[in-house]
């Protein structure tokens, strides 16, 4: 398969560490506040590669850290910390709001059918390991204590900025908008590893340290947290493109200089979603939810569809009319193809010769737009029976899991459980849940499982698909 590297500039073949299997990284979300589209947009690429890579026959071993702890808006300790202002925002706990938004993400994660990785990891799970690298990064001589603030000196490293396109000027501390000069540091693209002063007296999360009470810098949680679960080596490492820089950037400098080599050799980035106005932000406000879509009458697999037509490498620009065209075009797709009769027998040449070109469009760098048009040349073609549609259409849903031969996903079936049914359990479950009888919950959840139903805890409730 061949795919763009950040590293190199250039689309390259894939080839992981060790045959056959792939080690996947993706950063998580800040929990403080829910995902906008243009965060689930990064998310659901990064779903369509990982279930390709699967697809294509690699083991895959995919890792995602949450972070929920204090997340400032940059190295210098300036800015805001936005777990802390959305917990007071919200009249919660830091670890409440941490709870309630790691819940609304993998619920919005559910309803556009992007995958829960094999490992999700929240920062504050794993400070022990954050310390010990620290340790050794201060033992070898890449860290330094300054003002009682630990360091990642970059001037220690041999190549710092391993990314394109840098521009030394435009980094400048002190040049940046909003952004005050740390006179602790060394070197002006030093980072904190570990802070005991912060500017933020009152804190939530601290945590014992050799250097003294405090909590972790931005960058370290994910170079520690890909360690912990994948080893020495990672195979791609995924992100949306704000994250190259300082982000991927710091990660690579603190992880090579502590394993002493190459850390990962494949950095996949997802461009940005933007509205007219431009990039949609978090941090900003007034971003579009998936809880809005919903509301105003879309489906989140119309949203899918939206981002699969156009390439992960392209910004993707969000109106109104390019959403509607897009969320008409996947309502008649679906109806289409559901108005396929399965006839006949699955006819092998026209499946092989239909599936070479999806895997061609996919080996493509992830031509999803590519593949969606195989998609349409299968239901439009004059001569292959239904049954061969219909198996097309079910192996290519395997990697774009739009849903496009499923029955709408609430309405109550023949064969299914039926939606009384399932309120009524879902309703015993709250209260087993409540009364503290997890395994009744539990049981109840696999009684579900069992019949096709997949349960979605949302912070406002529960509630579920057909799968
Ligand atoms: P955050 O929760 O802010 O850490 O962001 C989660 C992920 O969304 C990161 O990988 C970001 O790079 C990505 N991201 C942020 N804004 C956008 C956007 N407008 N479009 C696509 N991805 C984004
Ligand atoms: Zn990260």
């Amino acid at each position: 398969m061949k795919l763009y590297n950040t590293l190199s500039r250039a689309v390259e073949e894939f080839v992981p560490q060790e045959a056959g299997k792939v080690k996947m990284y993706t950063c998580g979300p800040t929990v403080y506040n829910f995902a906008h589209i243009g965060n689930l947009r990064t998310y659901l690429m990064e779903d369509v590669l990982e279930k390709y890579l699967r697809y294509a026959g690699y083991d895959v071993m995919r890792v995602m850290n949450i972070t929920d702890i204090g997340h400032l808006s940059d190295d210098a300790d300036s800015g805001e910390d936005k777990m802390l202002l959305g917990a007071k925002r919200e009249h919660k706990t830091v670890r409440e709001l941490a709870a309630f938004y790691t819940d609304a993400f993998f619920a919005d994660c559910a309803l556009l059918n992007i995958k829960r990785p094999d490992a999700v990891q929240p920062a504050t799970g794993c400070v022990d390991d954050f310390i010990r690298v620290i340790e050794a990064l201060m033992e070898k001589g890449y860290a330094y204590k300054a003002g009682g603030n630990v360091y990642f000196d970059t001037s220690k490293v041999a190549q710092y900025h391993k990314f394109f396109n840098f521009k030394e000027e435009d980094l400048e501390v002190g040049v940046r908008e909003g952004v005050d000069e740390d006179e602790n540091k060394r070197n002006k693209n030093d980072f904190v590893l570990w802070f005991t002063k912060s500017k933020f007296e009152d804190q939530a999360l601290k945590w014992d340290s050799p250097w003294g009470v405090g909590y972790p810098g931005w960058h370290i949680e994910c170079s520690c947290i890909a360690m912990k679960y994948l080893g020495e080596y990672v195979d791609i490492h995924c992100g949306g493109i704000d994250n190259v820089f300082p982000h991927h950037t710091n990660e690579i400098a603190q992880s090579e200089a502590y394993l002493g080599h190459t850390w990962c050799k494949h950095w996949f980035h997802v461009l940005h979603l933007n509205t007219a106005g431009g990039k949609m932000s978090k941090s900003s406000g007034g971003f579009l939810t998936m809880k809005k879509l919903i509301e105003d009458g879309y489906s989140p697999m119309e949203y899918r569809f939206f981002c699969l037509q156009s390439h992960y490498r392209n910004a993707l620009v969000f109106s109104a009319d390019s959403f509607e065209n897009a969320a008409n075009a996947y309502r008649k797709l679906k109806s289409r193809v559901l108005a396929i009769a399965s006839e006949g027998e699955v006819q092998s040449d026209a499946f092989e010769r239909c599936k070479k070109a999806f895997c061609e469009a996919m080996d493509a760098d992830l031509n999803t737009s590519l593949a969606v048009t195989c998609v349409y040349d299968v239901v439009k073609a004059k001569d292959i029976n239904g049954a061969t549609k219909r198996a097309l259409l079910e192996d290519f849903d395997r990697v774009l899991s739009l849903d496009l031969l499923k029955e709408e996903a609430c309405a109550p079936s023949e064969e299914g459980m039926r939606a009384e049914e399932i309120e009524a359990l879902i309703a015993e479950r709250v209260a087993a849940k409540k009364a503290k009888n997890y395994a009744e919950a539990d049981r109840i959840r696999n009684q579900l499982a069992e019949a096709g139903i997949t349960l979605i805890d949302t912070p406002t409730g529960t509630t579920y698909k057909r799968t």
